[in-house]
């Protein structure tokens, strides 16, 4: 139980996409598509699978056709890939997605090095995604990256996720992930952002969506909770990390925030035995893991020469 009285919660599972896409060796499809069969085995209701960006810029992700024909399409739960633009919106309707989910950063710097079109822009990529998606009834999920602070610019004052928030719900999205790309976020930020922007939308559901950094990475998500939000982001073995913020280390591990919400009597619907079995799985995909966690701050002095790459 919690302060609120919330008694179950959502989790979106990231990691066959956000997980796996800055693996700098190519994971067989066999195995991605293992991760997410076995991921829908242990009761994960929505999970990211794929993404349908260019193979010169997420090499990782090239398999995203043969990923999507080799899952098992199992009732009740929601497969989605990314699309960072009305390309692989296409590619993604062409395979038979019925969700797919947009990115976009609030700052300038980070939107360019991650899709190389400013905020603007994505918003207008974005509300065409959304109305091709609308015209086929595919629902569109999108995530708002740097909500919490961005590496290139810092510190970002909340009222540019909630425009862009309100923005992405008037495009018909119907929900928006609040994205701490590098782990910035505190539990004071991660109560007061969310709060805020849920407390201004009127259709869109709310989510949040949390890198690690030495265990903080709970005690946000717990803020959060306590903020009223009801919609998780996490990576089953906590894969992930941002190749443009070497400080980001990985996304929040799903099996310990699972762990954290069951012991407060708190229900996801995921068979948590199962799902720590999956995460030692993904864990084994995985080399980034291994990698020393710096400081988020110092990451902004770390940048990295190289390809786009779809970070949340
Ligand atoms: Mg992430």
């Amino acid at each position: 139980m919690n302060t609120r009285g919330i008694k179950e919660v959502s989790i979106f599972e990231v990691s066959p996409r956000d997980g796996l896409q800055p693996e700098p060796e190519f994971i067989a499809t066999e195995k991605k598509i293992k991760l997410v069969n076995d991921l829908a085995d242990a009761g994960c209701k929505r999970i990211e699978v794929t993404s349908f960006v260019h193979p010169r810029w997420v090499p990782q992700m090239r398999d995203a056709k043969e990923v999507h024909a080799g899952i098992e399409k199992k009732p009740g739960v929601a497969y989605s890939a990314l699309v960072p633009n009305v390309k692989g919106l296409e590619l993604a309707l062409s395979c038979g997605f019925r969700e797919v989910v947009t990115i976009m950063s609030t700052t300038d710097g980070h939107n360019r090095k991650n899709l190389n079109m400013s905020p603007k822009e994505s918003l207008a990529e974005i509300e065409k995604i959304n109305r091709i998606a609308a015209g086929e009834g595919v629902k569109v999920r999108s995530y708002i990256a740097t909500v919490f602070g961005c590496p290139l610019e810092g510190d970002q004052d909340p009222a540019k996720a909630l425009e862009i928030a309100l923005a992405l719900e008037s495009f018909g999205s119907y929900e928006v992930s609040l994205g701490d790309t590098t782990g910035m976020a505190n539990p004071l930020s991660a109560h007061r952002i969310p709060k805020l922007v849920k407390s201004r939308l009127t259709k869109a559901g709310l989510a949040v969506h949390y890198h690690k950094y030495h265990g903080l990475e709970f005690a946000n998500n717990l803020a959060s909770l306590e903020a009223g939000v009801t919609v998780f982001d996490g990576a089953a073995g906590g894969l992930g990390g941002c190749p443009y913020a070497p400080g980001a280390k990985g996304n929040c591990q799903t099996e310990i925030l699972v762990e954290m919400f069951s012991r407060m009597g708190v229900a996801t619907g995921i068979d948590l035995e199962k799902l720590y079995k999956v995460g030692e799985y993904a864990q084994t995909l995985s080399t980034l893991l291994h990698k020393t966690c710096k400081s988020p701050q110092g990451a902004a002095h770390g940048q990295e020469a190289g390809g786009r790459q779809e970070t949340v």
